[in-house]
């Protein structure tokens, strides 16, 4: 008999395949970004359908084999609260499309699931601006890449080394130089105390949407930090 197990999962998305079958790209807290098969996912009697719509938290029953099955499913959290609300559902979209692109097969990633359940259910249940909504989905991209080991490290210049009061990130460079070293190009400066707050959030033990800053110097300087860092991963 083949092994089956029961499973938390997240549904990122769903395509579908020859004779109606359903291809499922899901993250779970202990095996990373999987792909799972559904049969019969778009006959229109499928009774898994209901269950595995996108941004919907699940208890999978995993049929492992060399293709590995999804062949039964309860929804656990369906965030209608998210995807009765457009501006939500795009927020949310985008963000779990970047995470998923990150998210490694095979990893287990804690944190950043937790994070992650935390952040969508606050959104489910509170209302946020656009700016705030923008904010978290920054946050929590950087708590994976910190999570995954290539968040940078905010503490010192990578030219000098020595301690860094404002900082100054250097997207060619990909690191944090300290006023004096700043090197030609595009940099992004960071006031001491953006990158304190910055670095708190990034690091604390749990994504606190309650202690993200609404000051807009800070909302900006971060904003640019996020956009330079995303534009030196392309060129990585
Ligand atoms: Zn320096």
């Amino acid at each position: 008999m083949r092994r089956t197990t029961t499973e938390r999962l997240f549904i990122v998305k769903r395509t579908q395949e020859k004779d109606c079958r359903g291809k499922i790209t899901v993250l779970s807290p202990q095996r990373g970004r999987l792909v799972l098969m559904a049969k019969g996912l778009f006959k229109p009697q499928s009774k898994l359908s209901g269950h595995l719509e996108p941004l919907t938290v699940v208890d999978g029953l995993i049929v492992w084999s060399q293709q590995p099955l999804l062949s039964a499913a309860v929804s656990r959290q369906s965030f209608l609260g998210i995807k009765n609300d457009l501006a939500l559902t795009v927020a949310a979209t985008e963000l779990v499309r970047r995470l998923a692109e990150w998210w490694p097969p095979g990893q287990p990633l804690p944190r950043s699931w937790l994070d992650l359940i935390t952040l969508l259910t606050q959104w489910n249940s509170h209302h946020y601006s656009w700016s705030q909504l923008t904010l978290a989905s920054q946050i929590m991209s950087w708590r994976l890449a910190h999570e995954l080991g290539y968040a940078p490290v905010g503490h010192t210049c990578i030219h000098c080394g020595r301690p860094l009061a404002a900082a100054f990130w250097s997207e060619s460079q990909g690191g944090f130089f300290c006023e004096a070293c700043q090197p030609e190009g595009l940099v992004c400066h960071l006031s001491h105390h953006t990158l304190v707050m910055w670095e708190d959030l990034v690091r604390s033990e749990r994504l606190e949407l309650t202690k993200l800053p609404s000051s807009s110097t800070i909302l900006e300087e971060l904003t640019a930090f996020f956009n330079s860092w995303l534009n030196f991963l392309d060129l990585c």
